[in-house]
């Protein structure tokens, strides 16, 4: 079924349901990635890389494009272009060079960009990336072959002042800061990903999900796609079932996260198979992602052969790494993410679903510091996705980030499960700790201390109040003695209620069924 998107009439395009999509078409995915290194300094100057600092005042006269200011190549920079390369199973050449992108817009103050273009630094690549099987239950790997990975610079940032959406259109004038101009940049281009059908939006997640991760383990960038230090476009086309020929693509410029870059995938392939199937042709043009109503919109008509006038970059050398560098740095390399998780859930017991929920979460890191600190690995798990989970979604952050932000850290969790198995806390009174560490009241001890939280160790005091219960309910009682032992729950309720939830439900329920059996 066809129906229109949301947005304003004039933008309302067509969109073809999903399961009509992949049953007459097969997607073909292109994903380019821009990460920004998190080197000190920029890429062709002394000037420093850090975010946030007033506008304009980390620039000097080669990241401003002043005439006669000559750049100098960051060797950090290169070393990271090399590192990633290799973690991306990549060739890494021999000798290449920059290449000036010539075009003109604002953000770019030496009307040219630093670029590799036909020598990249890296190149013939791949990285495994896992998705839910086809079949059944389970995960499986999907390789995604890489086209090149190369250096570039970053350009500066437009700020458009006046209009309604912060684009452009409607602006009154606009603010540029220069700051970022220059900070070293790598795209990572993959080559086109065919055969992912209709798993084609998660295999684009999982894949910057994956490369993220990658980097994170390569300590090369901050990796935040909210601060724009890695940026995805998104390349997609369709081609009729049976049919090995590339259709035209589109290109969805700058999404910023990992569940927009499956929401954008998922919305061109039903925006493209409503064109084709009623007969109309794409337009290969860049478009734009919007994540309040999950569609996109037309950008600009954009050629192949786009005329930037490439050319190689006169005023630096080119690079020429030493086999020898290129294999000390390769002994540098972390163990890859997917290895790195297989060991880690093999280690830990989780299930693959389990597993999965914790990578989503962004929980790998928080649980493998927790079981350091002692904690079992279910406990880590429990604690980590519970309430403080959907506190952190409701705020839109993280767990790491959330969980700092409130100062609760891996000690804490270690501490109430200690609380637990030493028979203080049950686990509803665990609960009600981990709810005043989040408060902000303290440790769990501190926080079982204050709210008066302890189990009555007082073996009197819980057959006195088992025997009452039984005393006041004497059908009850009578069902248990004649074999129904689900009657039990009634009782171990009662109970618990008279002793204020302090008891252990276990040891009530072995007290209710030794006394009546
Ligand atoms: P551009 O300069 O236009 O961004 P790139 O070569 O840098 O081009 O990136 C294009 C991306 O799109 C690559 O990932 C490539 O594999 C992919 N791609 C190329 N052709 C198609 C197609 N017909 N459908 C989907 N993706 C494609
Ligand atoms: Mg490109
Ligand atoms: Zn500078």
């Amino acid at each position: 079924m066809t129906t229109m998107t949301g947005g304003t009439a004039a933008s309302a395009e067509a969109v073809l349901d999903y399961d009509e999509v992949t049953s007459a078409f097969d997607p073909v995915l292109g994903l380019e990635v821009h990460v920004e290194l998190h080197t000190a300094t920029k890429m062709f100057c002394g000037c420093p890389t850090t975010f946030g600092a007033a506008p304009n005042t980390q620039v000097c006269p080669v990241c401003l494009g002043l005439p006669g200011a000559l750049p100098v190549v960051n060797a950090v920079a290169v070393e990271s272009a090399i590192r990633i390369g290799l973690a991306l199973n990549c060739e890494i050449a021999q000798w290449c060079r920059f290449a000036r992108k010539n075009y003109f817009y604002p953000d770019m103050p030496k009307n040219f960009q630093i670029s590799q273009y036909d020598e990249p630094i890296a190149f013939n690549g791949w990285l495994d990336v896992e998705v839910p099987a086809e079949h059944g239950e389970g995960t499986e790997v999907f390789r995604v072959e890489i086209e090149r990975a190369h250096m570039e610079e970053d350009t500066g940032k437009s700020t458009h002042i006046g209009g309604l959406t912060g684009r452009i259109h409607g602006a009154t004038h606009s603010l540029v800061d220069y700051n970022r101009a220059g900070i070293p940049l790598i795209e990572i281009v993959t080559k086109p990903i065919v055969g992912a059908g209709e798993r084609a939006p998660e295999v684009a997640r999982a894949y910057v999900a994956t490369l993220r991760d990658l980097l994170k383990a390569l300590d090369v960038s901050d990796v935040k796609m909210e601060q724009g230090s890695m940026r995805c476009d998104v390349n997609l086309s369709l081609m009729p079932k049976g049919s090995s020929q590339f259709g035209t693509r589109s290109e969805t410029k700058n999404v910023n996260s990992l569940r927009s870059v499956e929401r954008a995938v998922r919305f061109e392939m039903c925006r493209h198979g409503a064109v084709l199937s009623s007969g109309g042709s794409i337009v290969q043009e860049t478009r734009h992602w919007h994540e309040d109503t999950g569609v996109t919109t037309s950008g600009r008509v954009k050629s192949d052969a786009e005329d930037y006038r490439y050319f190689p970059e006169p005023d630096l050398v080119p690079i020429a790494p030493s086999r020898e560098l290129v294999e000390e740095l390769r002994a540098t390399l972390p163990e890859p993410p997917t290895e790195r998780r297989k060991r880690l859930q093999n280690g830990w017991g989780f299930s693959d679903l389990e597993m999965r929920d914790v990578v989503n979460a962004g929980l790998v890191e928080l649980i493998e510091e927790t079981v350091a600190a002692g904690a079992s690995p279910a406990a880590a798990r429990k604690w980590w996705s519970g309430e403080i989970a959907r506190r952190a979604n409701a705020e839109g952050q993280d767990v790491p980030t959330y969980a700092g932000v409130l100062g609760v850290t891996p000690a804490h969790v270690v501490e109430l499960e200690s609380l637990i198995t030493s028979g203080r806390l049950n686990d509803s009174m665990a609960r009600q700790a981990w709810e005043g560490v989040l408060a902000g009241e303290g440790t769990p001890t501190q926080v079982a201390d204050a709210r008066g939280l302890e189990l009555v160790q007082d073996t009197g005091a819980l057959e006195a109040a088992v025997d009452e219960v039984i005393a006041a309910n004497p059908d009850i009682a009578d069902k248990i003695r004649d074999g129904k032992v689900q009657a039990v729950g009634a009782l171990i309720g009662q109970v618990m209620k008279a002793m204020k939830g302090q008891a252990d439900a276990a040891a009530v329920r072995e007290l209710i069924i030794g006394k009546l059996t």
